[in-house]
């Protein structure tokens, strides 16, 4: 084997640039069109699990419709990611409607993205749920170019892009 040939299938260990579109109920939720490809090690849990497993063996240039059930995918809706916030804590400056994403900060001070719920008249339901939890994903994809990882990037689990030292 020549170390310098390109790998030809996916595998673990192996740095996949990939074209994809993300459709969640016949609406395109995000694209690579446009801009870059991903890219991302194998094998590192580095992408969303149901996804990683089915690029295994897909070859350069090969394309795939990747199905994956929310389990798999954000989770399924975590029916305790809920909190009812009285009305008058709620801060002033945010409006008080059904959809309006906000970040709370909890009391360790992580910041937690949440979405308005429901308004009732005492309370404010914050849902904490990935908004993609639940759904089924559907992934387009088409393998852009493979290639071997750096030393480095294999010992870190992911790749390195350029301007990006971490
Ligand atoms: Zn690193």
């Amino acid at each position: 084997m020549n170390g310098q040939d390109n790998p030809t299938r996916i595998a673990d260990d192996v740095v996949v640039s990939l074209d994809y579109t993300l459709t969640v109920e016949n609406e395109v939720i995000d694209t690579s069109q446009g801009s870059e490809p991903i890219q991302f090690l194998q094998g590192y849990g580095n992408i969303i699990p149901g996804l990683e497993r089915e690029l295994y063996g897909m070859e350069t240039g090969e394309s795939k419709e990747v199905i994956v059930a929310a389990a798999d995918g954000y989770g399924e809706i975590d029916p305790d990611a809920y909190s009812d916030i009285p009305r008058n804590e709620f801060p002033s400056q945010i409006p008080m409607q059904v959809g309006i994403e906000l970040q709370i900060k909890d009391q360790s001070g992580d910041i937690l993205d949440a979405r308005i719920d429901a308004v009732t008249t005492d309370t404010v339901r914050l849902d904490f749920n990935h908004p993609l939890a639940g759904k089924q994903l559907v992934f387009a994809v088409q393998v852009v170019a493979l290639r071997k990882p750096t030393t480095e990037e294999l010992e870190h689990g992911h790749v390195h892009m350029p301007g990006h030292a971490h």
